[in-house]
């Protein structure tokens, strides 16, 4: 986004402003999966990401070799989630979002099962997208929730597909993207009226010349939209959806 941008609150347009967040190491501090895979699946990680890297499967096909049939239960689980700090800004981003009436929809290419718990665990509820996780007898079953064999991405869940269904029901909507995965965020960024990205994200969207915000925290990316807005809210649409009606 070049600095000469208007801002949200000029630019937010009828269909008002909707904020799109990546959950593992964005709106969460540590990646669930990743971290999941790092210690009980070390080399099935490691195979399967030299698999990955040479073209040989898709993420969504990564993820079912690595976790399909994974043995670890809901007890294990929970208290492993329990280990999952949110971002220091996280729940001021939501409150912000409440606050204002814009929309707040958390886009993942993780799990169902484990958002419901770490919303139960960290008390607090947001609207999601996200591939689905169910247990058989102590190991994961997982299915994914929206692919998009259009796209490049391969994820479970194509960030772009939902994005781009936003706008087709709120046309004139300002999107923005909030992310830190080459892998799963990158096509939902590309789609976007304004990218905040760090990690891997920000490094793609840097070598293909997209335009991006870094951010360190939520903190800063809620100050940048609070400064964007100069205190204005998004213009009033009769019949907007508030945020709790993304649910999917
Ligand atoms: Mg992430
Ligand atoms: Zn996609």
């Amino acid at each position: 986004m070049s600095p000469s941008s208007p801002g949200l609150g000029a630019n937010s347009g009828a269909g008002g402003l909707a904020i799109f967040c990546d959950f593992d190491g964005t709106f969460s501090q540590r990646d669930v999966g990743s971290t999941l895979a790092q210690e009980y699946l070390p080399q099935a990680r490691a195979d399967l990401q030299k698999r990955y890297a040479e073209g040989g499967l898709s993420a969504w096909e990564y993820a079912v070799e690595l976790f399909d049939g994974f043995e670890f239960g809901p007890e294990r689980l929970e208290t492993f989630l329990a280990g999952i700090e949110l971002d220091v800004g996280a729940r001021g981003l939501l409150g912000w979002c409440e606050e204002r009436g814009v929309a707040f929809r958390i886009l993942s290419d993780g799990f169902d099962y484990n958002l419901e718990r770490l919303q139960a665990i960290h008390g607090i509820r947001f609207a999601y997208a996200a591939n689905h996780l169910v247990f058989d007898a102590g190991r994961w079953r997982i299915s994914p929730g929206g692919l998009n064999p259009a796209c490049g991405c391969g994820t479970g869940t194509c960030k772009r597909s939902i994005i781009e269904a936003y706008r087709r029901d709120h046309p004139g909507a300002f999107c923005v993207h909030i992310g830190d995965g080459a892998v799963s965020d990158l096509c939902g960024a590309r789609v976007a009226d304004r990218v905040f990205a760090k990690g891997s994200l920000e490094e793609s969207l840097g070598a293909q010349g997209v335009a991006c915000e870094h951010f360190d925290d939520l903190a800063g990316v809620r100050r940048a939209l609070e400064d964007a807005f100069s205190g204005d809210p998004p213009p009033a649409e009769p019949g907007r959806r508030a945020s709790g009606d993304f649910r999917s």
